[in-house]
């Protein structure tokens, strides 16, 4: 299983289901393009309710021996689990390009980050303690018990097609549940190599599986049915808030990882060097397309100039291309309507005053030029909602306690920047910004050993580090009487 393969070898045509590869009922199915070229990357099933539900009792049959095998036992399958994606990096990576669009360097990264996350998660199996509670009783003792939710299921976005089912099959499965998951459909192959990976790891049948389709019609599934105990999602604040609705019937625990509007901020005492390169990594990841990308960037009065003069130069040596093609930055946004939302940004910030500094305008298909706008305003869409493109709008900003008021000015609460050489406003911005994440002087911090997650309507709950495991247990209170 060492030997190398290349990416066809983890292109897979069925759904993965209690550890069989089954069609579609009806055998229809969803063409995977590249969105560099257009080209045909493979095709997945079309599933819906039916296979939905064939997933969900898989998984809840195999949930009682999983949960049964020690801690031990599941970290060791976890273990190989990343070995193998680390051993099959690059086929992995060059699938995940060929599906999605980012540079393969990036996909590289995004493939030892779903190791990482995974290998993190075997360790963390080990760790998950109980507790003992002084009693106020006499003769009695108190014991605290964690115990695995049950089935989970799973939907993830197309940005981040593999590291985001590293992020929840890892603490599902080092918490002892099991799990149906539910790809996005522009980007599902990443997710059918899982299935793959499952397999070769020894991971007992049923305990991940893998359903692509009709969101609505598998979401339906997921979120009512009576055998799911909890819905982990990645993806936009809008569907968030209708799985939560969904989900409230049943009472299931949820996870949810939404929507951002990260604000970059960039004091008077700010390194420029540092601040440009910060902004063009936070900004331009993934051509804009995540989360945690940088949407708003505030710079103040006596930087400004320097920064716009020298973020653009930085910005304009982007090489686009695909992803496959040696030094290539940027690639092409995931589908038409990420081009036509990013135009509209660009012409609502131009009627509303907004200059364009470079960029502007699609190039070709579903490329779309890396875009610096100054003279942002509020009044700018961009100001309130999230861009998920190669769209950075630069405002002009006087004093700290205007930043502050403007950056948590915003729904959302996910990721944010600020760059400062001054200590005290390192100490006191960091605690005013209401964000889940913080960078101070460092535009890219995402890493499996910190929690990930975010505040107001940016979501529930934290993916990795010591606290990633916890929205996957229920804690059980025993007390022994009568001693
Ligand atoms: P994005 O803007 O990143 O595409 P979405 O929230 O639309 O974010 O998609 C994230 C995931 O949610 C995808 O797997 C998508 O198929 C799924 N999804 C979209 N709509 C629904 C829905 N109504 N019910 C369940 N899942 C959905």
């Amino acid at each position: 299983s060492t030997s190398a393969r290349g990416w066809r070898d983890f292109l897979r045509d069925r759904l993965y289901i209690g550890g069989t590869w089954v069609p579609a009922e009806g055998g229809a199915v969803i063409e995977v393009t590249d969105p560099a070229t257009g080209g045909s990357v493979g095709q997945v099933p079309d599933a819906g309710a039916v296979e939905t539900e064939l997933a969900v009792a898989a998984a809840r049959a195999a949930f009682p021996a999983f949960a049964a095998l020690t801690a031990a036992e599941r970290a060791g399958m976890l273990h190989r689990l990343a070995d193998l994606i680390d051993a099959h990096g690059p086929a992995l990576a060059e699938l995940l390009t060929r599906e999605q669009g980012k540079p393969l360097a990036e996909a590289r990264g995004e493939v030892g980050m779903s190791a990482a996350y995974i290998r993190w998660f075997a360790e963390e199996a080990r760790r998950v303690y109980g507790d003992t509670i002084p009693s106020p009783w006499q003769g009695r003792r108190l014991m605290v018990t964690p115990e695995p939710v049950g089935v989970v299921g799973a939907i993830t976005p197309w940005n981040f097609p593999s590291s985001m089912l590293a992020r929840k099959i890892g603490p599902a499965l080092a918490a002892g549940c099991t799990i149906v998951a539910k790809p996005a459909s522009q980007a599902p192959l990443s997710a059918l190599a899982w299935g793959v990976l499952c397999e070769e790891a020894g991971i007992p049948s049923g305990v991940v599986n893998i359903v692509t389709g009709d969101a609505r019609a598998i979401g339906g599934v997921l979120t009512s049915h009576p055998d799911v105990a909890k819905i982990t999602f990645t993806g936009s604040t809008e569907v968030g808030k209708t799985l939560l609705r969904q989900a409230a019937d049943s009472v299931k625990r949820c996870s949810m990882e939404l929507g951002g509007n990260a604000p970059f901020i960039v004091f008077d005492d700010a390194d420029l060097d540092q601040a440009v390169a910060g902004a063009v990594a936070s900004k331009f990841r993934n051509a804009g397309q995540t989360c945690v990308c940088s949407n708003r960037i505030y710079v103040q009065s006596g930087i400004h100039d320097r920064f716009v003069e020298a973020f653009s130069r930085a910005v304009e040596a982007l090489r686009a291309g695909s992803g496959l093609e040696e030094g290539v930055t940027l690639g092409p946004l995931i589908d038409e309507k990420a081009v036509v939302g990013a135009e509209a940004f660009v012409a609502d910030a131009r009627a509303k005053g907004g200059r364009v500094v470079t960029g502007g305008a699609r190039s070709k298909g579903l490329f779309f030029q890396p875009t610096v706008i100054a003279d942002a305003s509020a009044a700018m869409d961009f100001a309130h909602e999230e861009i998920f493109g190669p769209v950075a709008p630069v405002f002009r900003f006087e004093t700290e306690e205007e930043a502050l008021r403007v950056a948590n000015d915003t729904r959302y609460g996910l990721a944010c920047y600020f760059y400062t050489t001054d200590l005290g406003r390192a100490f006191r911005v960091s605690s005013a910004l209401r964000y889940g994440l913080v960078g101070v002087n460092e535009g890219v911090i995402t890493t499996e050993v910190a929690p990930f997650g975010g505040m107001k309507q940016s979501g529930l709950g934290r993916e990795g580090s010591k606290y990633g495991i916890e929205d996957y247990l229920d804690q059980k209170y025993v007390c022994f009487g009568g001693l």
